[in-house]
């Protein structure tokens, strides 16, 4: 289907006339088109450049809120014993004797906040 048509185009790169056998040519030669596609390209990798660096506050915000938030409801031993005010030998009596529980992460005991207060409320 090849037709006769001849446009009088401007180049969209050069900004030369020129002129074009398809309705969608859109520059005046192959070199001009591989310009126009890798300044567009050069454009687009700048666009998500600056993209990434907007996007980073929000990542590294999010890290920090959750470091904190495990701090809050998660204690280690001795944190869990100060809160009690209690020793962290007493503590580990009550763990062996079940008044308090703890989720082991290795060797470590990790409490629960919440339950430590209720502790609180309740021998209070
Ligand atoms: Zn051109």
């Amino acid at each position: 289907m090849s037709s006769n048509i001849r446009l009088n185009k401007v180049c969209q790169h050069c900004q030369q006339e020129f002129i074009a056998k398809t309705m969608l040519t859109r520059y005046c030669s192959h070199a001009c088109n591989r310009k126009a596609y890798k300044q567009a390209k050069r454009e687009e990798k700048l666009k998500s450049a600056i993209h990434d660096v907007s996007v980073q506050p929000t990542i590294l915000s999010t890290a920090i809120s959750w470091h904190t938030l495990e701090d809050k409801l998660l204690l280690n031993l001795k944190e869990a014993a100060q809160l009690l005010n209690i020793s962290p030998l007493t503590l580990r009596r009550w763990l062996k004797d079940g008044i308090i529980t703890s989720s082991r992460l290795g060797k470590k005991h990790l409490f629960d906040r919440v339950e430590i207060k209720m502790k609180l409320a309740a021998s209070s």
